[in-house]
């Protein structure tokens, strides 16, 4: 009986990896034709200053806007970008397009700063910090709009040819800073690796403010620790006027969420705001 009941989770266990494999099959199958056939696209969230609700940034995020399957949102392809490598080619696509739009804004007489989701992997590539320290040099003045948000992650591993790339971003005038601050170990040592200049609260943190006394005075401490290094802090996944409202009180820089805005087409985020 155990035996059997062994070969059932076994056969179980079977059928799970290969569905696994199978979606990170389809997953790439469908990134790949996005990357050839011009299938990426950005939207573009809102980040406000807490103190007078004006737009100050936009986030730019990926989707993949596939012919037949319909549009994806990153949670379906970034890991399996990071795992096969061609997280570099989407991460490149992305820069290029938020530089585009971020020179169109400016031309505008738009000021508004574009933060872009860099992935520690192709941090790791030194032609894509070539690359951006290229654009921004042909498009002067356009290094001190941009913000380059990375993960954690990136600074644990931190490699030789990672933190050349992110000195060469900075030499560029483009601001780095920590994404999803909280989520991973959160620890004081690797926030010295490398000088940040702003932090992301993520929204784990945000969602319970006003609700529990204890959540406030995580919140209050990350914010203090924060400006103690003279980091500039986003709190994410603001959804709630309570929240703001707490926000503001601690002393929190910025803040993005649906109650300013959820990510739109760029032409759309003016209007996007309440
Ligand atoms: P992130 O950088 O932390 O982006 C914030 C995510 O939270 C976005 O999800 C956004 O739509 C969502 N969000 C924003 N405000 C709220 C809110 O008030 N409530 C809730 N429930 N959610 C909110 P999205 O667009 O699905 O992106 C997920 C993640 O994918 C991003 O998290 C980022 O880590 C990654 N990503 C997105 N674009 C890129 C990219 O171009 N390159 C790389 N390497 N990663 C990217
Ligand atoms: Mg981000
Ligand atoms: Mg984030
Ligand atoms: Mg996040």
């Amino acid at each position: 009986r155990a035996k059997a009941a062994g070969r059932d989770r076994c056969a179980l266990y079977d059928l799970a990896m290969r569905e696994d494999a199978r979606t990170r099959h389809d997953s790439e199958r469908r990134l790949r034709r996005a990357l050839r056939d011009g299938g990426l696209r950005l939207v573009w969230q809102p980040i406000v200053d807490l103190r007078d609700r004006h737009l100050v940034a936009a986030e730019c995020l990926v989707r993949l806007q596939d012919p037949v399957e319909g549009l994806f949102g990153p949670a379906t392809f970034v890991d399996t970008a990071e795992d096969t490598g061609l997280i570099v080619d989407v991460d490149s696509w992305v820069l290029d397009a938020a530089l585009d739009q971020l020179q169109e804004w400016r031309s505008a007489g738009t000021d508004l700063q574009v933060s872009v989701n860099v992935s520690g992997r192709t941090l790791e590539h030194p032609a894509f910090s070539h690359r951006l320290a290229h654009s921004v040099q042909r498009n002067s003045g356009a290094g001190s709009h941009l913000l380059a948000e990375v993960t954690e992650r990136t600074l644990i591993d931190l490699s030789a040819p990672t933190r050349a790339s992110l000195h060469e971003l900075r030499s560029a005038g483009v601001r780095v800073g920590l994404d999803d601050f909280g989520t991973g170990y959160s620890s004081l040592a690797y926030l010295q690796r490398f000088p940040l200049s702003f932090l992301k609260i993520d929204r784990s943190f945000v969602t319970p403010l006003g609700t529990s006394r204890r959540a406030d005075a995580v919140v209050e401490a990350l914010i203090a620790l924060a400006h103690a290094h003279g980091m500039l802090v986003t709190a994410e996944g603001v959804e709630t006027e309570l929240q703001a409202q707490r926000l503001l009180q601690m002393g929190c820089d910025r803040a993005q969420g649906w109650l300013f805005g959820r990510p739109v087409a760029a032409a759309d985020l003016f209007g996007a705001q309440p």
